[in-house]
């Protein structure tokens, strides 16, 4: 029985896998289904559509937005996101203008801290993708600054080090809301790295979420087993997914390390469906 993996990211964002070559290593895994989830942005989701067709095998259309407030950040997982909704992609030119604007303030900071570095270093890693940190923490290494992306990380953008600049935000409520009006179905991703996850969930559900990342790549059996029990709770649909970028990234972010059902597929795909079913005449571009 094949199995999905419902979050990943590719050159559209922080990964290094274009779509077509994430769907080649999914296919040749035994993958029925995964989705992809870039930061941000949808641009990649299409490629992979393409390919996945070829290889016989599902390729969700996702999205995860790094939305934060006064109580912590979340991350929101969109699956089957309308990829030609109007206010939807309005947001994510808006979150790509000011990732963009980010990098620039980054390099900025950099340059007066001492450390040279030209905006079209990092463009040559991030492409026309989502751009974020790990862009920079590349051009850093490829720079000699650093010998690592860790070690990029370590001493120039994480936070407190001369290269941090923080991220734009959406609020929790905002992305879900966003979400939902694009036909997507709302998903808490690693729900162990909010703050006050019991909090959230009372705050957010009523808001509209609908699911939880519950089998999430990085989390062992009992940390899943505590996230379904919490996703019964609250009457979510638990759903899981390895967050791979990249070979050898994070221990856990394995391509297809959580063995997601694909009937979690079709409650996601049925969800999405009611929430159209229910959400007033869409715009399309
Ligand atoms: P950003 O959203 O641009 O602030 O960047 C966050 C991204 O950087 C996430 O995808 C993380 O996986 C990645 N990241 C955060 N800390 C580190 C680190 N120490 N080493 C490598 N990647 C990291
Ligand atoms: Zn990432
Ligand atoms: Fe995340
Ligand atoms: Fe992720």
């Amino acid at each position: 029985m094949a199995h999905a993996d419902l979050h990943t990211h590719t050159t559209a964002s922080d990964g290094v896998l274009t779509p077509a070559a994430l769907i080649r290593e999914a296919s040749s895994l035994g993958l029925g289904a995964i989705a992809i989830t870039d930061h941000d942005t949808t641009a990649g989701v299409e490629e992979g559509q393409f390919e996945a067709a070829r290889r016989g095998i599902e390729c969700v259309p996702g999205v995860e937005l790094g939305t934060g407030d006064q109580w912590g950040d979340v991350h929101l997982l969109g699956y089957f996101v309308r990829l030609d909704h109007r206010s939807f992609h309005d947001a994510l030119n808006d979150l790509a203008r000011q990732r963009f604007g980010r990098m620039r303030q980054m390099v900025d900071q950099l340059n007066d801290s001492g450390v040279p570095l030209r905006i079209e270093d990092v463009v040559r890693f991030s492409g026309t993708g989502s751009a974020g940190r790990p862009h920079v923490a590349r051009a850093l290494v490829d720079a000699g600054h650093a010998s690592s992306v860790a070690d990029a990380f370590e001493r120039y953008v994480k936070v407190g080090r001369p290269g941090y600049v923080p991220r734009p935000k959406l609020t929790p409520e905002r992305g879900i809301a966003l979400i939902r009006e694009a036909g997507g179905v709302p998903v808490m991703a690693h729900p162990h790295a909010v703050y006050d996850l019991a909090a959230s969930l009372a705050r957010l559900v009523p808001n509209g979420l609908a699911g939880l990342e519950t089998d999430y790549g990085e989390y062992d059996e009992a940390k899943r087993q505590a996230m379904r029990l919490v996703a019964e709770q609250w009457d979510l649909i638990p759903t899981g997914g390895s967050d791979f970028h990249a070979v050898g990234l994070k221990e856990g972010r394995v391509l297809g390390g959580p063995r997601v059902s694909l009937t979690i597929v079709d409650r996601l795909r049925a969800a999405a469906d009611t929430i159209r079913s229910t959400t007033t005449s869409a715009t399309l571009v």
